[in-house]
């Protein structure tokens, strides 16, 4: 079975800091209303991990960065072992995860085998459903003391629609990481309006906070 749906070559925006590939698994344990990926969430992957390999084996000492992104990376059953050969041939590693597999992420903290993490919040358990058609909110907390813990860095960041979730209910989410020891930026990305999603949302035109990042002060 082929994981990947895709690959983009080259990246500078993606991994802070270092000029990387993007990794793109197929498949999600979620289905969000703002996704604009839809046809990764539920296409078929296209791409093996053997040729995934391969393309970065090309590319040693042209990329230095990875980046494994979705549809939700931790699904793929052989990610640990994928991410241990990514990391023998020299590159850092950074998971882009929805933060509901925590058994993963676990598993590939033990072994040092990410360097970065982008961990979305999704909602407060009371709108998980609304937000992303599932999913568990203890599982996000659960994923973020395993970084908090770790000695990787990471950050946290939410999709804000206002037709799918308050102001208030951001800052709750900020004043809940603040409360957890979280001083680093919460990015907060803006729903694109004008693109297809998972669910026919209308564009947001809600006066919120900019795409950038809020922090509990
Ligand atoms: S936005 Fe939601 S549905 Fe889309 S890939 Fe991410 S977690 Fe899955």
């Amino acid at each position: 079975m082929n994981a990947l749906y895709d690959i983009t070559p080259f990246t500078l925006l993606d991994y802070p800091g270092l000029p990387a590939a993007i990794f793109w698994f197929a498949g999600c344990n979620l289905r969000c209303g703002y996704c604009y990926n839809s046809d990764i969430v539920f296409g078929e992957g296209r791409i093996s991990v053997h040729e995934a390999l391969f393309f970065l084996q090309r590319r040693q000492g042209l990329l230095e960065g990875v980046v494994l992104s979705g549809g939700e990376c931790t699904l793929h059953p052989k990610l640990v072992t994928f991410v241990r050969t990514i990391k023998a041939l020299g590159y850092c590693v950074k998971i882009d995860t929805n933060a509901m597999r925590p058994d993963v992420l676990r598993a590939l903290l033990k072994e040092d085998l990410i360097d970065y993490c982008a961990l979305d919040f999704k909602a407060p358990q009371s709108q998980m459903q609304q937000v992303c058609g599932g999913g568990k909110e203890a599982l996000f907390w659960e994923s973020f003391e395993l970084l908090q813990s770790s000695m990787i860095d990471f950050e946290v960041r939410t999709t804000f629609h206002g037709a799918l979730m308050r102001h208030e209910t951001l800052e709750a989410m900020a004043y809940a990481l603040h409360v957890k020891g979280y001083h680093k930026p919460f990015f907060v990305q803006r729903f694109i309006n004008g693109v297809p999603t998972l669910n026919d949302l209308p564009e947001d035109h809600t006066k919120a906070m900019p795409i950038a990042y809020v922090q509990w002060r």
